[in-house]
């Protein structure tokens, strides 16, 4: 039995906040806005698992209205929906993912991202594949105003 789900997320960039992506502090004159520490890339993660287990999506089970939240970091809300899957009998057989960000360049993170989101999910980094690309400058991503996120998971039955 194997089921998927999908995840997208987008959050602005403003000054004054560090930017985290894939649980990774990135150096960057911007970082993106939000209630926890914004992490776009596992807020899609999050929905695509959350997705695949017909659990609604993120801000149902993380609302932004909870002060418990406020500043967390998002690998431990991936935890937590982790959790989730894991007791509702689901494994991950495999995630792929891809940042939406202008700049900064992301590919020399992508390999620490990858280690994080894995350990994250109780996973070998061989079933996660994360991806970066830009807009060319188009849209809300190209002006360097947010930074966006997709996600697709596919989940397995265990045994
Ligand atoms: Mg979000």
């Amino acid at each position: 039995m194997m089921r998927i789900g999908c995840g997208y997320d987008a959050h602005c960039l403003v000054a004054g906040r560090p930017l985290i992506l894939g649980g990774v502090q990135i150096e960057h004159e911007t970082g993106l806005l939000g209630h926890s520490d914004a992490d776009v890339l596992l807020h899609a993660i999050c929905d695509a698992l959350l997705g695949a287990l017909g659990e609604g999506d993120i801000g149902r089970h993380f609302p932004d209205s909870d002060p418990a939240l406020k500043g967390i970091s998002s690998l431990l809300l991936l935890e937590r929906v982790v959790a989730l899957m894991t007791g509702k009998g689901y494994r991950l057989g495999n995630l792929d993912a891809v940042i939406i960000a202008q700049r900064p360049r992301l590919s020399p993170h992508i390999p620490a991202m990858r280690d994080r989101i894995a350990a994250a999910c109780g996973a070998i980094p061989e079933r996660i594949n994360i991806k970066a690309t830009t807009t060319e400058k188009l849209g809300f991503e190209g002006r360097e105003e947010g930074i966006a996120a997709q996600a697709v998971a596919l989940l397995c039955a265990v045994g």
